[in-house]
């Protein structure tokens, strides 16, 4: 095993390879607090990637109710109840990661799903954390909650499905962090399945290979945004470049929200695998299950969150989301909007970050006629 420092935990930690970084590193910015789940995403996904024979069970886009919607069945349950107890002291975590916690002649501790594990993708759907009784009010606290999240692969900076491969089929692309399957090495020994504990590696029966997200890299190429990025009813999404701490730059929209304000944060960091999705917590959720999921930074990011009404360079950030089909390399405020700037410093995009909001009176005298909708 290598010494590689992962800055998610704050430590340095072993893995199966040397740590070589990308050129540059994609990244994505959910904001579970505007998903719908009306997954329109996983649909855009399964209609452009998986609709080929083998490939009928897989979703390597998703969307569950959390915390009671798994796919698989409770993938996330079961890889923390392997890894054990998981201590913290403040952003240090001093537990193990799935790699130091391997069993002996593995290189990552994991476990692989049944086909009846991917039988249900919706279960729990919009299941609140705890019933409700009758007569139930809202009190101004949630007492109950639920809310949805959406998952892809994370191109992770470690990742468990490249590290496992015995046949080293798995790679991470130089330009772009990217991690792709390559199906002609790949003689489909599942152990890829097993070790990503996201589950975001499938099996194609059919074929006899590994197949998984390729974050539509033909479109990231041409400077576009993944398809289940455009689609997003909800523009919770952005595609961009992540960098690391030490490399932080204050004009790009990623690096602005993860490394300066520190409003989004990844999942499951104590996995040790780096990943590259980055998720504004929801507001109402527990705190405790906020830490579990997205670490010690989670509390902080809703509160974050909250303020950036009052905070035009948040807020602007957050109106880029789901703003064009490109990706935003750089952007600026500039008075009342924000600008977004592909990789050559060409303006793509500029929206205003408060909506304007133009209000019609019911019955236009000039024109004669009654309007149903006014605003
Ligand atoms: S999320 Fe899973 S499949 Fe994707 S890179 Fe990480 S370990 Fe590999
Ligand atoms: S399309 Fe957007 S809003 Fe709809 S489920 Fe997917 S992530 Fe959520």
């Amino acid at each position: 095993m290598a010494k590689v420092f992962n800055w998610q935990i704050n430590r340095e930690m072993d893995y199966w390879y040397k740590g070589v970084r990308p050129e540059r590193q994609f990244g994505a910015i959910f904001d579970i607090n505007k998903c719908i789940a009306c997954q329109t995403c996983t649909v855009a996904c399964k209609t452009t990637w998986t609709g080929g024979r083998g490939q009928e069970y897989m979703f390597w886009n998703n969307v569950e109710s959390k915390p009671y919607g798994f796919y698989p069945m409770m993938w996330d349950v079961k890889i923390l109840d392997m890894l054990g107890t998981k201590e913290w002291s403040g952003n240090s975590y001093k537990g193990k990661t799935i790699f130091e916690s391997a069993p002996v002649n593995e290189r990552v501790l994991g476990w692989r799903p049944t086909d009846f594990d991917y039988a249900y993708p919706n279960i729990g759907e919009d299941e609140v954390s705890k019933s409700v009784e009758s007569g139930a009010f809202f009190t101004g606290k949630h007492a109950a909650w639920m809310f949805y999240l959406a998952r892809i692969c994370n191109h992770c900076t470690y990742p468990g499905c490249l590290a496992s491969c015995p046949r080293a089929a798995i790679y991470k692309r130089k330009e772009d962090g990217i991690v792709l399957v390559n199906q002609q090495n790949c003689r489909g020994y599942q152990e890829c399945v097993k070790a990503c504990p996201y589950k975001k590696v499938f099996y194609n029966a059919v074929e006899g290979v590994s197949q998984k997200c390729i974050a539509c890299y033909p479109l990231v190429e041409k400077g576009g945004q993944p398809r289940r990025f455009l689609s997003c009813i909800g523009k919770i999404r952005m595609q961009g470049w992540i960098s690391t701490p030490d490399k932080v730059r204050e004009d790009n929209p990623l690096d602005y929200l993860v490394h300066i304000r520190k409003a989004a944060v990844p999942l499951l960091p104590q996995l040790g695998l780096e990943p590259n999705v980055y998720y504004i917590p929801p507001i109402h959720v527990a705190d405790e299950f906020l830490f579990q999921l997205f670490g010690p930074n989670a509390k902080k990011a809703v509160e974050t969150y909250l303020k950036a009404r009052e905070d035009k360079t948040l807020a602007g950030i957050f109106t880029l989301l789901g703003s064009t089909q490109q990706t935003v390399s750089y952007f600026k405020v500039i008075g009342d909007t924000v600008a977004g700037f592909d990789d050559k410093r060409k303006e793509i995009v500029r929206v205003p970050i408060k909506e304007p909001v133009v209000k019609r009176v019911a019955f236009d005298s000039k024109l004669q006629v009654g309007r149903h909708n006014i605003t």
